[in-house]
């Protein structure tokens, strides 16, 4: 038979046999035959994977009407939002403080804001940011603190 390359591109992305009659006005008989002798598996059934660590976060913030960001995906036994892609662990405020800052957080990351448990990367503070704060407040204040 004939293999059309746009079939064979689609089967080897995996898409589904109906997804791709439906994107390529193909017969997904036509798709299925194509996938037996290109012995291709079928495509799994169920949610699709987010295509990275980023946009899966993405899915699973809400921001809130005053500029925070609440998490709505799980968070551990400790109440600690975490997340888990491609088979790796992510705590959630140390992936936002890094996508944010550019730079792996060093101690404890947790937001500064006053909002409890936001997950918005400008919200978040480490260790260094936290003590350098707090000397500036030190400063100001003096040792009242
Ligand atoms: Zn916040």
């Amino acid at each position: 038979m004939k293999i059309r390359t746009d079939v064979a591109a689609m089967l080897r992305n995996g898409h589904s046999d109906a997804s791709i009659a439906r994107a390529l006005h193909v017969d997904a008989h036509a798709v299925a035959a194509t996938r037996r002798t290109l012995n291709i598996p079928q495509h799994k059934r169920g949610r699709t994977p987010a295509p990275s660590a980023h946009v899966l976060f993405n899915q699973r913030v809400r921001p809130t009407d005053d500029g925070h960001l609440d998490w709505t995906g799980y968070r551990n036994a400790d109440g600690v939002a975490v997340f888990r892609w491609a088979g790796r662990n992510y705590t959630v405020n140390r992936f936002a403080f890094e996508t944010h800052y550019g730079r792996r957080p060093v101690g404890k990351v947790a937001p500064g804001c006053g909002h409890d448990g936001c997950v918005e990367g400008s919200h978040l503070e480490d260790q260094p940011m936290r003590q350098k704060l707090r000397a500036q407040l030190v400063g100001i204040f003096g040792g009242a603190l």
